[in-house]
């Protein structure tokens, strides 16, 4: 058996039980029906003493798995914020895989080199951006705002004289503000690059900052300053006021960084351009494409205007990579050397689409939502909480207890999952519609089972029954 085979085999075999996986995606009960635990205990615990045939190890891997997996793909799978896979962005990822690139530096990796910087422009030009502006391709808004957070931190303190390569220990200290409902990930990038957990600016209802408090929170202390800003509530969907708060922050000196890991993508549509009016005189911006994109995990994209200050930031020298002249390597853009090309399905999905069917997509996701809510509105005893500007919805029964009793019907009856969180000191049902497939179908299946729940759960007499 020669080694092509090999490959032959195991691909058709991965290739086969992918079809099949994808083909049942839309019909299929979306919660694994084995838990971790169970699936534990199917797996050897013991490393085989011998090897086995590669087809042989994916047959088992894709079988064993089955029942585990959780229809993240389906176009009725409405937790976290969590895309599909368009079919050349998933077919662009095998071919990554398969070319086994590793992108860090231009010159060895020409081919993948390009299809990124070309994704990374089509993308500026997209979520109109400043032309010119540094992209890396990282693994996730929180790898992209921790690439951000650090090229901020070190830029506002090369700004009071300190350099940044004598570390944290002498330097001055950085102020970092962000509102009340920040994402947890811009604490946690915030903690990684030595500024901690940020000062928390107040929100209103929906979680948007407050000017005057940020104003405030600015005029208190003074020194070198970043401020995080949201586009996108993971609850609410909402949008900070881009055009005042960047003011606001650029008057005080600040490094704004807006953490746009969904919401950065109404951009593409016009209809939601008030959403993001003054986002592009941010300093620097994250967001993710395996989310709205639907692009296979995984795939952050880090954005800063100054693209020199990412490099200073997040480039090396070493003697044995190849530099090329005047253009950065893609490795000097995110904290990582070795990489898969994971721009290149980002590329893919761009061309798949064109500029009006992202349009489409992300118009479509927003829409959506809305009808989603509009349809949860109008089953007894429940309540849409949020202002749906974008693509969440949170939704509520009477009480808690039914709240909570209707997010667990839903997801064990298995035409929909959605997860139930906090917010706004209650308990809810968090819908976040970023498939590319969910369309009119999905939504009227989805209301028709939330219907179903709230009825079964006794949502409307506030009883769990
Ligand atoms: C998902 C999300 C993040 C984190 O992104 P990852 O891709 O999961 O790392 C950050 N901010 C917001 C608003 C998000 O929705």
């Amino acid at each position: 058996m020669n080694s092509d085979d090999r490959y032959r085999r195991a691909l058709d075999t991965a290739h086969r039980h992918a079809l099949r996986w994808l083909e049942t995606l839309p019909d299929r009960p979306i919660a694994p029906a084995m838990d971790i635990d169970a699936m534990l205990e199917r797996l050897d615990p013991v490393l085989p003493e011998n090897g086995t045939d590669p087809a042989t190890v994916i047959d088992a891997l894709a079988t064993q798995a089955e029942p585990g997996l959780m229809a993240m793909g389906s176009p009725r799978y409405y937790g976290f914020v969590i895309g599909g896979t368009y079919p050349s962005a998933l077919a662009a990822d095998w071919l990554v895989a398969a070319w086994d690139q590793n992108t860090g530096s231009r010159q060895p990796t020409p081919a993948t080199a390009a299809f990124e910087e070309t994704a990374a422009r089509w993308l500026v030009d997209l979520l109109r951006l400043p032309e010119g502006s540094g992209v890396g391709f990282a693994t996730g808004a929180t790898s992209a705002n921790l690439a951000c957070l650090v090229t901020a931190r070190d830029a506002v303190l090369r700004a009071v004289g300190h350099d940044p390569v004598a570390g944290l220990g002498a330097a001055p200290r950085v102020r970092f503000f962000a509102g009340d409902a920040v994402h947890t990930s811009v604490a946690l990038a915030g903690r990684i690059a030595g500024l901690g957990v940020p000062a928390t600016v107040g929100a209103d209802r929906e979680g948007r900052i407050d000017l005057a408090d940020l104003e405030r929170a600015l005029s208190q202390s003074a020194g070198p300053a970043v401020v995080a800003l949201q586009a996108g509530d993971v609850h609410s969907g909402a949008f900070d006021a881009f055009g005042p708060a960047i003011d606001i922050a650029h008057a005080a000196g600040a490094w704004v960084h807006v953490d746009g890991a969904f919401g950065l993508w109404a951009r593409a549509v016009p209809r939601l351009n008030a959403l993001t009016d003054g986002i592009e005189r941010a300093d620097s911006w994250a967001t993710d494409a395996h989310k709205t994109l639907n692009v296979p995990y995984d795939c952050g994209l880090a954005v800063v205007k100054d693209e020199s200050a990412m490099v200073s930031s997040l480039g090396v020298h070493a003697e044995y990579l190849p530099q090329a002249a005047a253009v950065s390597d893609p490795l000097s853009r995110v904290a990582e050397l070795s990489r898969r090309a994971r721009g290149v399905p980002v590329w893919a999905a761009l061309r798949e689409l064109g500029r009006t069917g992202v349009t489409e997509l992300v118009d479509r996701l927003g829409s959506s939502a809305a009808a989603l809510a509009e349809g949860f509105a109008s089953i007894p005893g429940l309540t849409v909480l949020n202002e749906v500007v974008f693509t969440q919805v949170c939704v509520a029964a009477a009480d808690d207890r039914s709240t909570a009793a209707l997010g667990e019907w839903l997801r064990a009856e298995g035409t929909v999952w959605a997860s139930s969180s906090r917010w706004q000191g209650r308990t809810v049902v968090r819908f976040s519609v970023s498939n590319h497939g969910t369309g009119p179908d999905a939504v009227a299946r989805t209301i028709d089972a939330v219907r179903r729940g709230a009825s079964a759960v006794g949502a409307a007499d506030g009883e769990v029954r």
